[in-house]
């Protein structure tokens, strides 16, 4: 074994690991990545197909982000914001405000409210964890004192902070933690392919594309929303990831679910939080100008969905967009930024909010109405100057264009899967894919989880030089931006082998 595996396995205790199985095996020790490869401690080279855990952007030793940290490095790598102001961070401020209130303004029936000031903080976790006490303290101080509640979606991941545990509502994930989580709500997530309210047989297509239903999910919602409302009191906050819940299985709205979705919670008094700590920086593909959200392609004859659950990847003139919710015309009160936002360099997040939100934390210092909360790294500026050059890089139209064609590329390549009965659904938006395993295509049976299916195909594709993780039975796709058609398409193949080899 490699001394550095040796390392790790004597003294490393891994994240969402069962490290007994961990034992047995040499861990692969990456020493060095350019673009989309990794290189390990013996000289092997791997594909990055989860980007690292969904934060890489533009690949790994990218020259730009390498020169804006060095020359970062030659300034100052850290100062407290706890009484001081920085350069990087302030920049990075003004660029994400910019970038969160994409011009023309999303067409969204009135949910537009600028989203002008910007809490940072360190991860993903935490920029849900600040967005939640915000939330709280904001709807407290507007006069609901008692019974505040959160609504977010079956199947929620928003970080592993107690705040954001209790948010969640993935029950191997949480249940252990439920004495010290706070009660929150959960409804109807709309996962198309194992809707219990989709009539549509299987076919082999993306289960938005042929799903038959009445939006009874969003029915779901209506319902939770006001029968809260007539307790007197509203949620506080409807919270979820926009287009597409990561962790819960890379599952997909339909096209109009969201824009619904956030109307329907607003109309019932709720803020709106968007995590987009998986989906932001162009993950999901771009806002097209003057397509906003169309509530006629929700229903068709008999009010049953008709197809084209997917959305265009294309950059149109507004090519800018990097947000996901505004894909969909919706403008949150909060959202909530991470992984990307440094190009995947360095463990930084933001939390973006309003105007009125940071109006109610305004007062004479005596009436100690200041957000007391805050972490020693908050507004890193070595982080700041990464997510400024990623920032500028993301924002090209040449890179925009060329991140639309590589998802066109993602989705022809991925529909050579179709073929393999152990292949249920596949799940694309924009630049990233998730692919169920399924014992048949035809029955939709799941494999059980003490299977292993998902473990055992990724260990298949690490053996031929491809790593991802699988979320249970789904495998994630998630190239970083700079991957070459070719490396993209041997992802894909590997997949396929793997499949094959590990299930059947
Ligand atoms: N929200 C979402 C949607 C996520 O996918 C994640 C991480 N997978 C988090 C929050 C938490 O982010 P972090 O791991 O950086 O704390």
């Amino acid at each position: 074994m490699h001394p550095l595996a040796k390392l790790d396995q004597r003294y490393v205790w891994h994240p969402f690991t069962q490290m007994r199985d961990w034992m047995r095996q040499e861990p692969i020790v990456i020493v060095e990545g350019h673009g989309s490869v990794l290189r390990d401690a013996k000289g092997r080279e791997y594909l990055d197909a989860n980007a690292s855990i969904w934060t890489n952007l533009h690949g790994h030793n990218h020259p730009k982000l390498n020169a804006a940290i060095r020359r970062q490095l030659g300034k100052v790598a850290h100062s407290s914001a706890l009484g001081l102001a920085n350069e990087p961070a302030s920049r990075l401020a003004e660029q994400l405000v910019d970038a969160a209130n994409p011009q023309p303004a999303p067409r969204a029936r009135g949910l537009s409210p600028r989203l002008e000031k910007v809490f940072f903080s360190d991860d993903g976790s935490t920029a849900m964890e600040v967005t939640l006490k915000l939330a709280y303290e904001f709807t407290r101080r507007a006069g609901h004192k008692t019974k505040l509640r959160f609504l977010s979606l079956e199947g929620a991941y928003h970080g592993d902070t107690v705040g954001a545990v209790s948010l969640g509502h993935i029950d191997l994930f949480h249940k252990t933690y439920s004495g010290l989580l706070f009660p929150t709500d959960k409804v109807m997530a709309p996962y198309c392919y194992r809707c219990p309210f989709n009539r549509a047989k299987p076919e082999r297509a993306d289960a938005r594309d042929y799903r038959r239903c009445h939006w009874e999910c969003l029915d779901k919602l209506e319902q939770k929303c006001s029968r809260q409302k007539k307790t007197g009191h509203p949620y506080a906050a409807f919270v979820f990831e926009p287009l597409m819940q990561g962790a819960a299985g890379m599952i997909p709205q339909p096209q109009g679910w969201l824009a619904r979705a956030a109307q329907m919670a607003r109309a019932h008094g709720a803020l709106l939080i968007a995590d987009e700590v998986m989906t932001g920086f162009g993950r999901t593909g771009c806002t097209i100008a003057g397509q906003g959200p169309s509530l006629h392609a929700m229903a068709g004859a008999e009010g049953v969905a008709l197809s084209g659950g997917r959305r265009a990847s294309r950059s149109g003139p507004d090519s800018s967009g990097i947000f996901a919710c505004h894909q969909e015309g919706v403008q949150p009160d909060f959202m909530a930024l991470a992984k990307g936002l440094t190009g995947g360099y360095l463990p930084m997040a933001a939390t973006l909010t309003t105007q009125q939100i940071f109006g109610a934390f305004l007062g004479a210092y005596n009436e100690f109405k200041s957000f007391f909360h805050g972490h020693s790294f908050t507004g890193n500026q070595l982080g700041a100057a990464a997510a400024l050059a990623s920032l500028d890089m993301l924002r090209n139209p040449a890179a925009v264009q060329a991140r639309g064609e590589l998802a066109d590329a993602m989705g022809h390549e991925l529909k050579q899967l179709w073929p393999l009965s152990r292949v249920g659904d596949i799940r694309q938006v924009g630049l990233v894919a998730g692919i169920e395993l399924v014992g048949d295509w035809r029955t939709r049976k799941p494999f059980p989880l003490s299977a292993r299916a998902g473990i055992r195909v990724c260990e298949a594709m690490a053996s031929r030089g491809v790593l991802t993780r699988s979320i249970g039975n789904v495998i994630v796709l998630m190239p970083p931006y700079c991957t070459k058609p070719e490396q993209l398409s041997r992802m894909v193949k590997v997949l396929r082998q793997a499949i094959s080899a590990a299930l059947g």
